[in-house]
């Protein structure tokens, strides 16, 4: 692996894989990190939304390195929102990955490849590269202005363009010619040609070489810029996960894992050799590494195994901030017989910040379920609206959230425009929540297997 192979990754661009959070934007922060009450997406859940503005604060002061945070609270409080509140407020260059705890537990990797895999998608790799960018071309003109013309361009002349690799005579395109006229052009101006908005930028004239030129018969002067004025030099910086830069290379994997996420397992030795590569360019100034954030759910899935990876990960210089999240109280930690505060062992449990979420009003989930009617662009009325809300208290958010997609569906069979009031009723019937289901299964419990 000589040289890391980094371009096929540049148009890469992140699959949103959170449909049910596309509405969160950010934490909805003022200017000094106040919540406001619904901003960018978020509603309510205040307190929390102000603990996670101190971190988001940490992390962009880079304080935060070697802890983690646990956002706590009962299931649909938006534990998950506010963590993808924390990455999007962080900027999109910031990558963000989000698994749940049992997704690590498969056949096909180690549990440690699999946390391993986890983090290394949420560190960035911000390489800087220069490229040479002529952002218009550079041309020595040489308009034939004949006094006869009235001063017009003479559309037969040429223009000799000098660019850093090449001087070559071009026929005035009519574009260009408009472009002489407005902006007033005359022989010997050095200008920039826009091609693609057809503008021009006149450099002016005070340039060091110049010597007269014959150009179709007419005297005309032929200006050299110096060198540097005709090189254009633009920092071109791509941002990539050392995920993508370890599939790339893995032999075993190549490119096209990366689009069916197929990975398997990575080698060590090409982990290393990129870390190795990576600290190199680190050093002589070409890469820096981006932190993202790795966000956890039902982190109380996880096994003590994972736990003490997650402990020594955080030790890690180029460590992802950690995020997780958890709906359980008192728990067993798995694979041991303790029990502990949200099946999380004490000391990884020392080292988080921790944020507790709370119940939604009935304003807020009402405020929410709007967001979301926008956000699937589904047209409600009012009263229906009401009962979806009154849903949403007795069932849960997410319950409520899931009928909003469904209801537009049974409006539109009956041909109708605007989610009503019936159409709520039908998929409320149709499909049960959680206590309704339970309820059923008790009484029902006798017709199904034991
Ligand atoms: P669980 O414990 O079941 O994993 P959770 O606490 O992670 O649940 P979320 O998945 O974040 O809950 O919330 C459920 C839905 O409600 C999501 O679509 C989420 O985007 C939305 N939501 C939750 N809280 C808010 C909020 N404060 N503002 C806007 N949308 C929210």
């Amino acid at each position: 692996m000589a040289e890391l192979k980094l371009s096929e990754t540049r148009d890469l661009t992140r699959v949103e894989r959170i449909g049910a959070h596309s509405h969160i934007r950010g934490l909805g922060l003022d200017s000094v990190l106040e919540p406001r009450a619904v901003s960018e997406g978020m509603v309510g859940q205040i307190k929390a939304r102000k603990a996670a503005g101190v971190i988001l604060q940490m992390i962009r002061e880079r304080k935060i390195a070697g802890r983690a945070i646990l956002i706590a609270g009962q299931p649909g409080t938006g534990k998950t929102a506010i963590a993808m509140g924390i990455a999007k407020s962080l900027g999109l260059e910031t990558p963000f990955t989000m698994i749940a705890g049992s997704e690590i537990f498969s056949l096909e990797m180690s549990k440690t490849e699999a946390l391993t895999q986890a983090f290394r998608k949420a560190i960035g790799v911000r390489i800087k590269e220069e490229t040479e960018v002529l952002e218009g071309e550079v041309v020595s003109i040489s308009i034939d202005r004949p006094a006869s013309s009235g001063g017009a361009v003479n559309k037969t002349g040429k223009i000799t363009m000098k660019t850093t690799d090449m001087e070559s005579d071009h026929g005035l395109g009519p574009k260009l010619i408009e472009a002489l006229d407005k902006e007033k052009v005359q022989s010997g101006d050095v200008i920039v040609f826009d091609r693609a908005c057809g503008k021009i930028t006149k450099l002016g004239r005070s340039f060091t070489r110049s010597r007269d030129f014959d150009v179709m018969g007419s005297k005309t002067k032929f200006v050299q810029c110096p060198e540097g004025e005709l090189q254009k030099w633009k920092e071109v910086v791509h941002t990539v996960t050392l995920h993508e830069i370890d599939v790339i290379n893995s032999r075993t994997q190549g490119f096209q894992a990366l689009f069916t996420g197929d990975t398997g397992e990575i080698r060590a030795e090409t982990r290393d050799q990129i870390d190795s590569k990576v600290a190199e360019w680190r050093e002589e100034g070409k890469a820096e590494i981006v932190p993202g954030v790795l966000f956890i759910d039902e982190v109380h899935m996880l096994d003590i195994e994972c736990f003490s990876f997650l402990n020594r990960a955080l030790e890690n210089d180029m460590s992802p901030i950690l995020v997780v999240a958890t709906n359980r109280g008192m728990t067993r930690i798995r694979g041991t017989n303790q029990v502990s505060p949200h099946g999380i062992p004490i000391d990884l449990l020392d080292r988080l910040l921790i944020i507790t979420t709370q119940p939604y009003t009935e304003d807020e989930i009402k405020n929410i379920l709007e967001i979301r009617c926008q956000e699937e662009e589904v047209e409600m009325k009012e009263e229906a609206k009401q009962l979806l809300t009154l849903i949403g208290c007795d069932t849960s958010l997410r319950y409520a959230i899931h009928l909003i997609n469904a209801a537009a569906l049974a409006c539109l069979k009956r041909k109708g425009k605007v989610v009503e009031i019936e159409d709520i009723e039908r998929v409320y019937r149709l499909f049960l929540d959680t206590k309704r289901s339970m309820q059923y299964l008790v009484e029902h419990q006798n017709q199904y297997m034991f």
